[in-house]
């Protein structure tokens, strides 16, 4: 697969304090790559790197296989963005926003501004200025914004923040179709899993400014999330009769006292009774479900992402 963007050892300082450190990210073309972390965790801050809005002390940015260099105008006008709230002229409507900003990137194409409104669905709403719009209705406009001059990656900071269901909801299904449809890379930041677990085809988590953990959504789904859990006094006593008298293997010992049990095709009872003729104190035996965001917790660890 082709990389889109890669960044090698990507470096911030402000201040004699690194806000992001050392970020090796990976961003194949065509997927969705969610960016992952509390606030502050330094996701703006790569964003602005990669759209040449902040010089980084050290490292490099590569796009489609390019080095990134201050004055690499052509590809910046290969990205689209949105980064921070997308703010726009209030009293004139959608299209003569879009029709501004066209103008000012030197993209002077009528079609490819109906084409973005359409595509957010804002078309019905052409001549009402955009001071009357909801947040979503921005956010979608931001969104036209960005992709009217058709960028091959689209990168937006936040862009669920604030919105209802529906408007989440309307986003997530045109971020898919700029991804499946229309082949864009997007990268897309957020500090809640929840909001881009759906959507993400690679999620990426940023915690202090390192990227702590990389991975495919289709990697994690394919592991093992339904276990059998064990408490026992006994743990030594219990992974002997687990392989021996059982014949079990895919079983993990988590901490001293708790072993996760991944067979399938064995009860509850069974387990139970084999253990408990083998002299194994079990306190609690139960059936549990490894939820994503479990499965980020243990990576990471504490709060920050919920
Ligand atoms: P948020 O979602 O809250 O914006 P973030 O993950 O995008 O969080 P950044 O905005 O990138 O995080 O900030 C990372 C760190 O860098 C923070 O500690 C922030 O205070 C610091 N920082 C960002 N921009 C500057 C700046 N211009 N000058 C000094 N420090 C900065």
């Amino acid at each position: 697969m082709v990389t889109a963007l890669q960044t090698r050892n990507l470096t911030k300082v402000y201040q004699g304090k690194e806000a992001v450190s050392d970020v090796n990210m990976t961003i194949k073309q065509g997927e969705i790559y969610g960016f992952l972390g509390p606030n502050g965790a330094g996701k703006t801050t790569v964003m602005r790197m990669i759209t040449n809005l902040v010089k980084p002390t050290s490292g490099e940015i590569e796009f489609f296989g390019e080095k990134m260099t201050p004055g690499s105008y052509e590809m910046l006008k290969r990205m689209g963005c949105i980064i921070e709230y997308p703010v726009f002229y209030d009293k004139l409507s959608a299209r003569e926003n879009l029709m501004l900003h066209g103008e000012y990137m030197g993209y002077y194409d009528p079609q490819s501004v109906a084409a973005a409104l359409e595509l957010v669905k804002l078309s019905d709403i052409n001549n009402k200025p955009v001071k009357q719009f909801s947040l979503g209705m921005k956010q979608r406009l931001g969104i036209a914004r960005a992709v009217m001059t058709k960028p091959e990656l689209l990168i937006l900071d936040e862009p669920i923040n604030g919105l209802d269901p529906v408007g989440i909801k309307e986003l997530r299904d045109v971020f898919r179709m700029l991804s499946r449809e229309y082949g864009m890379t997007l990268l897309i930041s957020s500090h809640l899993l929840g909001e881009i677990e759906q959507v993400a085809d690679t999620i990426g988590v940023i915690r202090e400014g390192r990227l702590v953990e990389e991975v495919s959504m289709e990697s994690i789904r394919g592991r093992n999330s339904h276990y059998i859990e064990l408490v026992t006094p006994d743990s030594t006593k219990a992974v002997y009769v687990l392989s021996h008298q059982l014949g079990l293997n895919n079983f993990k010992v988590m901490d001293p006292g708790l072993i996760r049990i991944y067979d399938d095709g064995i009860t509850l009872s069974d387990l139970n009774k084999v253990l408990v003729l083998g002299d194994v104190g079990v306190e609690n035996l139960s059936r549990k479900h490894h939820s994503l965001e479990d499965y980020f917790m243990e990576r990471i660890g504490g709060e920050g992402i919920a």
